[in-house]
């Protein structure tokens, strides 16, 4: 099919939230009695879910300390719900199960779900936690634990089945997907800053709106559109941290152990729900039993029908590569270079067998193909969701974001014209006003 010359509102990026902000576009236009044919595009280099939408662990959870991602969050598991069959969405609930140096914080955003009405139950102390998590799984044997917080929303999603429903529900209400077409940079008329086209390997579009949403690669939108490489940012006390890099990547360690995913139904015989683990117990090699670490660490996990087996992960790492350098191609499993470690398999199937006696001697069951991926991180690692020049918006996740199904719906109502109250805190200029969101004593980039 041949390429369009001119596309109203063009999205970069067939992500998850360049999907979800053409399904809000598109609805919005449809419900104002415009037409949407020809009148919005997805454009993707490669392919629907090419990016980390089609990689990530699709769990969804409200669990953030941050007051402004725990409204946006209720946002988006809004969306999921209203539709689970259709978006391929498991609403079998999170629990956030933690040692003591968390409680404090978890305290508080229990108490915070409840003034928003997000349903969970906070249970605290060492034995009744302990006793919480028998009633699931006879077997669990996690030490070290002094609270569980149990969210009776959220859940996960199978990430390639969502991208692919959601990519027919946008094409069903005319939005055009148009894949192997490579933006390389933008034009602009002298006149003014706004953009006037983009530029592809194709040749040039031109637009009236512009929406990157390109995941992991937003470093080098963000380069096409001269914003800058440093900033600074004024933290919260008010020091002002000079000529921070505005992008940094995290490498996100994930696995299966191939086992049947039933093996991790609860005592009722029912599917669990996303099971997050962070203690300071002492982690002992279940190959071995040498110790792993005696410090802080964390896993999250969930029985996978989509992935076959027990699917989840452990703490991110950071990329240590300058960020100009960082080959974010080819991605994911497919890169040579940002791939899950054999250190994470010990470490996060030992982590199993930590948690629960069923996991003991599974290491040979880890499956050994390729996994995982990078993310692009913000200096404060939350999103930005912001509009520059005159007709450019930027989805810009800080890979918080397949939950996140929700924000396409809101900036497409910004691009019509209505500023929305939960995008407000996601702000660039936050890092200049000293507006960054408060930090959590997880040892998670993101929670
Ligand atoms: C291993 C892993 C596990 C994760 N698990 C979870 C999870 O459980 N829950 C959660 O909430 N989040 C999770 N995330 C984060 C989440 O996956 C991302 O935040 C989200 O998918 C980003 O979506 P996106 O639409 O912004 O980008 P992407 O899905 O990366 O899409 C960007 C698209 O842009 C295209 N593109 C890039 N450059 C160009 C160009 N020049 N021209 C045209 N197209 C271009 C790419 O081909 C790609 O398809 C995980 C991430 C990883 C890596």
């Amino acid at each position: 099919m041949a390429k369009p010359t001119h596309v109203k509102y063009l999205i970069i990026g067939a992500g998850i939230h360049g999907l979800s902000t053409a399904w809000g576009l598109a609805e919005k236009l449809k419900s104002k009695g415009e037409i949407v044919e020809g009148n919005i595009a997805v454009l993707d280099k490669t392919g629907i879910a090419a990016g980390a939408s089609g990689v990530a662990c699709g769990v969804v959870r409200n669990n953030y300390y941050q007051p402004a991602m725990r409204k946006l969050m209720a946002h988006s598991v809004d969306i999921w719900e209203s539709d689970p069959e259709g978006l391929h969405y498991h609403p079998v609930g999170y629990m956030q199960i933690s040692s003591e140096s968390m409680r404090t914080d978890i305290v508080r955003i229990f108490e915070e779900q409840q003034s928003i009405g997000y349903e969970s139950k906070f249970i605290e102390g060492a034995e009744k936690s302990n006793r919480y998590m028998l009633e699931f799984f006879s077997d669990w044997q996690a030490q070290g634990i002094t609270s569980v917080l149990h969210e009776k929303k959220g859940g996960y999603s199978n990430q390639t089945k969502t991208m692919y429903a959601l990519a027919k529900k946008v094409e069903a209400l005319g939005v055009r997907i148009i894949t192997g077409i490579e933006v390389k940079g933008f034009s602009t008329n002298n006149s003014s800053e706004a953009i006037s086209s983009v530029d592809t390997n194709k040749g040039k579009i031109t637009c009236d709106h512009v929406v990157v949403a390109a995941g992991p690669w937003v470093r080098d939108f963000w380069d096409f559109l001269e914003l800058p490489k440093k900033i600074n940012v004024k933290d919260a006390e008010g020091y002002i941290h000079k000529n921070v890099d505005m992008w940094r990547y995290w490498q996100l360690e994930e696995g299966v152990l191939r086992v049947k995913p039933e093996v991790l139904l609860t005592n009722n015989g029912e599917i669990p729900p996303v099971l997050h683990v962070d203690t300071e117990a002492p982690l002992k090699s279940d190959v071995d039993g040498s110790i792993i670490t005696d410090e802080m660490w964390g896993i999250y996990y969930k029985p996978d029908w989509h992935f076959n087996g027990i699917q989840g992960g452990a703490a991110p790492y950071k990329v240590s590569t300058p960020v100009d350098q960082v080959s974010v191609d080819p991605y994911g499993p497919a890169s040579p270079e940002f791939i899950s470690s054999n250190d994470f398999a010990h470490m996060w199937v030992s982590a199993l067998a930590h948690c629960h006696k069923r996991f003991e001697g599974s290491m040979p069951q880890y499956h050994r193909n390729p996994s995982g991926g990078i993310g692009c991180f913000t200096p404060d690692s939350f999103p930005i969701f912001d509009h520059f020049y005159e007709n450019v918006t930027i989805i810009a996740d800080s890979n918080h974001g397949w939950k996140m199904i929700g924000v396409g719906h809101l900036i497409a109502d910004e691009i019509l014209g209505e500023t929305q109250e939960l995008l407000e805190p996601f702000r660039f200029a936050r890092y200049q006003k000293g507006e960054s969101h408060p930090v959590s004593s997880s040892p998670y980039p993101w929670s």
